[in-house]
C-alpha cells in the first residue's frame, strides 16, 4: 500500500509553522510497512485543496490530511472531501456531547460554528479526539482511503495512534503465509488412496491437498495459507487427522524422510538389532539400513545368500524345503528369517527371497517376494508380496515392503 500526506494550512506555506505532522506520520505509517511517496503541502483554498486530492487519487492508495478540522471558515478539509466523494456531512452524537460539555465545563457558550467541528463525513469512522474538540476520520470510497486528522499535533499524535493506525493495519494487504507438509505412504497404490480419501480430496480449497507417487510411494503434499502461520499449521494438522483416520496404516512419515530411517529410529528408540538374509535384494536392504549413521547399535549384520547352497550351508535351510516349495517359497523365507536371527544373535530376523525379474524363476512370475520377520517369542510372519515392474523397482520395493512391516 502506498500513501500521500496532505498538510493542509496557509501558515505552512507562510514558512510560519514547520510541517512536523508529515514528518511524524511518515516516520509511523513506514513502520507498518506503508510507503509515502508524496508529500504535499496545500494552503487553505479549496480550489487548491481539490486539485491537491485529485493529484494524490491518482498516484496513492491512502491519503492522509492533517489540519483544517476546526471551527473557523478556513477551515475546509471534510467539506471538500465530502464534496469530493459525492457525500455530505453529518453530525456526530458523542462529539456532539463532547462539545457541549467541555463549553458546560469552561462556563463558556457554545456557538454555532463550534457546533461544525462534530460534523463528520457520512458513513466515514470516526477516529475519538481525546485531547481536542474535532473528531478525525476513516473513510473508504472507490478502493481509496482517507484519513482525516486534526493540525495540532498534541491532537493528531495520539489520533492517529490509538485510533487512525488501527484503521490502516486493517485495510493493509495481509500478509498470507504459505505453509506445507508432506505426508507419506508406503503399502498403498495412489488410486486406492485417492479413492480413500475421495470425499476429502474433492472439497480441498484451504488447504490444498496434492497426491503425488513415485518408487512406489504415494506422497500427499497439504498446503495451507493464512496470515498467522501458527493457524495455516493448525489448518494442515486437521487435514493431517482427517486423513490418517483413514489411510494411517499407510503412513509412514512426513516430508524429507525415507521409510528406512523411519525404520532406524524406531530400532533405536525400540533399542531393538537386526539381522537380515538377503537373496533377491543382494544386499539392498542392509545397505539402506547401515546408510543412515548410528546403526552400529542396532545392526548386527546378514548374509546376501544368493545361491541355494548357501542358504543351506550358511542359513540352515532345509534341502527339503528347497526340494519340495523351492527357494521362492513362505517356508524357505520363514527358515531363513529365523536362522540369520540365530545365527547373528539379533532380536529381529528378516529374510527377502523372490524373482525379481526380467525371467521365471521356479516358475514364479517375476515380482514374486516372500519376505518373512522373526522375532523372539513371536511366531514368524511371512508375507507373501506380488509386484508388477522392473527388477530395479521389484527390488526396491521388497526393501521398502521389509521397512513397511517392522515399522507394523
Ligand atoms: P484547529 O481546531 O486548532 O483549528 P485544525 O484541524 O483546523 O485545528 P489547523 O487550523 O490547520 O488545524 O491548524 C491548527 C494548528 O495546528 C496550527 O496553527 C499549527 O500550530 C498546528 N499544525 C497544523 N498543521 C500542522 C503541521 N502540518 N505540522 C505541525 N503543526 C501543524
Ligand atoms: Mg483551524
Amino acid at each position: 500500500m502506498n500513501a500521500e500526506i496532505i498538510a493542509v494550512g496557509s501558515e505552512l506555506l507562510l514558512g510560519q509553522i514547520t510541517n512536523t505532522n508529515a514528518r511524524f506520520l511518515s516516520q509511523h505509517l513506514a513502520e507498518i510497512g506503508v510507503n509515502i511517496y508524496y508529500h504535499t503541502v496545500v494552503g487553505d483554498n479549496e480550489e487548491r485543496l481539490k486539485e491537491a486530492v485529485k493529484l494524490a487519487q491518482s498516484r496513492a492508495d491512502l491519503i492522509i490530511f492533517s489540519g483544517g478540522l476546526g471551527p473557523t471558515k478556513d477551515d475546509l478539509t471534510k467539506e471538500t472531501i465530502a464534496r469530493m466523494l459525492g457525500t455530505t456531512l453529518e453530525y456526530n452524537e458523542e462529539a456532539l456531547v463532547s462539545i457541549q460539555t467541555y463549553f458546560d465545563k469552561t462556563g463558556r457558550v457554545m456557538t454555532e460554528n463550534n457546533k461544525k467541528q462534530a460534523l463528520v463525513i457520512k458513513e466515514s469512522t470516526v477516529l475519538k479526539n481525546d485531547n481536542g474538540m474535532a473528531p478525525g476520520m476513516f473513510a473508504k470510497a472507490d478502493g481509496k482511503y482517507y484519513v482525516l486528522l486534526p493540525g495540532p499535533p498534541r491532537e493528531m499524535q495520539p489520533m492517529f495512534l490509538n485510533y487512525g493506525r488501527p484503521e490502516i493495519l486493517n485495510v493493509i494487504e495481509k500478509v498470507e503465509r504459505i505453509e506445507s507438509r508432506v505426508l507419506r505412504f508406503f503399502g498403498i497404490g495412489e488410486s486406492t488412496l485417492e479413492s480413500d480419501i475421495d470425499d476429502i480430496l474433492m472439497k480441498q480449497t484451504n488447504p490444498t491437498i496434492a497426491p503425488l507417487a513415485g518408487d512406489g510411494e504415494v506422497t500427499l503434499r497439504i498446503t495451507a495459507k493464512h496470515e498467522s502461520s501458527a493457524e495455516a499449521f493448525r489448518m494442515i494438522q486437521q487435514a493431517e487427522d482427517e486423513i490418517l483416520g483413514r489411510v494411517g496404516q499407510y503412513f509412514y512419515g512426513y516430508d524429507e524422510t525415507t521409510i528406512a530411517a523411519e525404520l532406524a529410529d524406531q530400532l533405536k528408540e525400540k533399542k531393538l538389532t537386526i539381522a537380515a538374509a538377503e537373496s533377491l535384494t543382494g544386499g539392498l536392504f542392509l545397505g539402506e539400513l547401515t546408510a543412515i549413521p548410528g546403526m552400529s547399535a542396532h545392526i548386527k549384520g546378514g548374509i546376501v545368500c544368493y545361491t541355494n547352497e548357501l542358504k543351506k550351508q550358511v542359513l540352515g535351510v532345509k534341502s527339503e524345503t528347497l526340494s519340495k516349495y523351492g527357494a521362492v517359497s513362505s517356508k524357505c523365507a520363514k527358515e531363513l528369517a529365523e536362522n540369520v536371527r540365530n545365527l547373528c544373535g539379533s532380536d529381529i530376523g528378516i529374510s527377502f527371497t523372490g524373482v525379481a525379474g526380467p525371467g521365471v524363476l521356479e516358475g514364479h512370475e517375476p515380482g514374486t517376494v516372500f519376505l518373512a520377520i522373526a522375532v523372539e517369542g513371536h511366531e514368524t510372519i511371512v508375507h507373501p508380496l506380488k509386484m508388477a515392474g522392473s527388477r530395479e523397482s521389484v527390488r526396491k520395493r521388497t526393501v521398502k515392503y521389509g521397512c513397511h512391516y517392522l515399522l507394523q
